[in-house]
């Protein structure tokens, strides 16, 4: 039978070394928050496929969804013979996204595709062709995204330089000394030294970073944000890939900031495990671009539709954002609890059940501990919890565990991550 070390094997010699692997296991099956290798180990999983299974591992109430679909039919291409489940997803998102204004919303395949549409989008619009994005921000690895992508290694590294016209701002981070204040000043700062803000088209935003570490803007900043769209003109892209679909406690973040985007984007957990994701927005802006500019073959593919369909019906049947609030208070509390035992990790943070803890090498939290973060990652997976790590500095640890997790499975992981600190100090 396959063993994960001869699979890997195979993998190194057939894959190329640019797709990382953060864990050397091959997975064979899996149900709500546990994967089982080839192996046959069963492991406890916190990391949902960074953010995609809200509703855990094939979720039966989407199975059966797409089960159905597959016997209908699987693809057609929207722009060739439309589908029903393509318009009614649309207009599912549409009213789910914030704004009181009339929406519209396109369909893609992954998070890349979206932020690169929002931004073509954003483009079209207005006339203009600059985008403020935000240091440590993930908005994807395609070309354009990688551009506003603000981690240089190893997303772009080795690549040249990206694609111009896009200006970094910095992001409020009151651990890192990044004030609000200083955070909008960066802004302005563009304005004075970089670009007039009529040659801006669009600030692009992740309400809580995700890849950056779990950073969560704060609402003041967001008002801030929106009043200098406003002035000036300019486009606020939100971009949800990794907040949406329920994560925060509300089924997008930015129903928490007080303020709302012009266009979200979004993807991942929307579709339950299947590739989906998307632009939503004013509707006049959606309409900017001319018939033809927009779209792609797999784009809003029938079965993807179907579950992301599923998703939005469990999120109704389940109550889903209550269990997300419960969740996130079990978590919140289980590391808190590590944290006053352990001062080098200095903070719990995150916004409902997108938490994550950040590690230092001293009490006195100057000097990140990369190397502590990544043996906790790789001893909690030997006693069977799958976990990520992010931010700038590789020194956080994030929970994305499904909303559907069983409360005795999520003690089961609270416990290994405090074993693991235990050991390790
Ligand atoms: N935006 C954000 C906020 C993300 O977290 C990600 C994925 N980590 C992306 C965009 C890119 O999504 P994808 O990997 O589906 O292209």
């Amino acid at each position: 039978s396959q063993t994960n070390e001869s699979l890997m094997q195979r993998r190194v010699a057939a894959v190329p070394r640019g797709v990382g692997q953060i864990h050397p296991i091959f997975a064979d099956h899996a149900s709500n928050s546990r994967v089982v290798d080839v192996e046959g180990r069963e492991f406890i999983d916190f990391a949902g496929g960074i953010a995609v299974l809200n509703t855990g591992h094939l979720h039966p109430k989407i199975v059966k969804a797409v089960e159905a679909q597959l016997h209908k039919l699987t693809h057609t291409c929207f722009q060739v013979l439309a589908y029903e489940p393509y318009v009614e997803l649309c207009e599912k998102i549409n009213a789910r996204v914030p704004g009181d204004f009339a929406k519209k919303t396109l369909l893609v395949t992954t998070g890349s595709e979206a932020v690169e549409n929002a931004v073509k989008i954003a483009r079209a619009a207005t006339g203009r062709a600059g985008v403020i994005a935000f240091t440590g921000a993930y908005h994807g690895r395609t070309m354009m995204t990688l551009g506003l992508t603000g981690k240089v290694a190893p997303y772009s590294a080795g690549m040249g330089l990206m694609p111009g016209g896009i200006f970094r701002a910095l992001y409020p981070c009151a651990l890192h000394g990044i004030s609000v204040d200083e955070s909008t000043a960066s802004i302005e700062r563009i304005f004075k030294n970089d670009a007039e803000p009529r040659d801006i088209a669009a600030i692009i935003i992740e309400p809580v970073q995700g890849e950056g570490g779990f950073n969560v803007a704060p609402k003041e900043f967001m008002v801030r944000l929106r009043a200098l769209c406003d002035q000036h003109g300019i486009v606020l892209i939100a971009d949800e890939v990794q907040t949406g679909a329920g994560r925060t406690g509300t089924f997008f973040a930015m129903e928490q900031m007080g303020v709302v985007a012009d266009l979200t984007t979004f993807a991942k957990s929307v579709g339950g495990g299947f590739p989906i994701a998307g632009v939503c927005g004013r509707a006049e802006l959606m309409d900017a671009i001319a018939p033809g500019g927009l779209g792609g073959t797999y784009a809003g593919n029938p079965l993807s539709c179907a579950a992301a369909l599923a998703v939005l019906e469990i999120f109704e049947e389940e109550r889903l954002l209550e269990r997300c609030r419960h969740v996130a208070a079990k978590l919140t509390a289980g590391l808190e609890a590590i944290q006053a035992r352990h001062p080098r990790i200095a903070e719990v943070r995150g916004l409902g059940a997108m938490v994550a803890i950040e590690l230092f090498e001293d009490a006195e939290h100057t000097r990140p501990a990369a190397e502590l973060t990544a043996q906790v990652v790789a001893r909690a997976r030997d006693k069977g919890l799958i976990l990520l790590s992010c931010g700038t500095y590789y020194n956080v640890l994030r929970v994305l565990v499904p909303l559907t997790v069983e409360d005795e499975v999520l003690e089961r992981g609270l416990a290994i991550i405090e074993a693991c600190f235990d050991e390790l100090s």
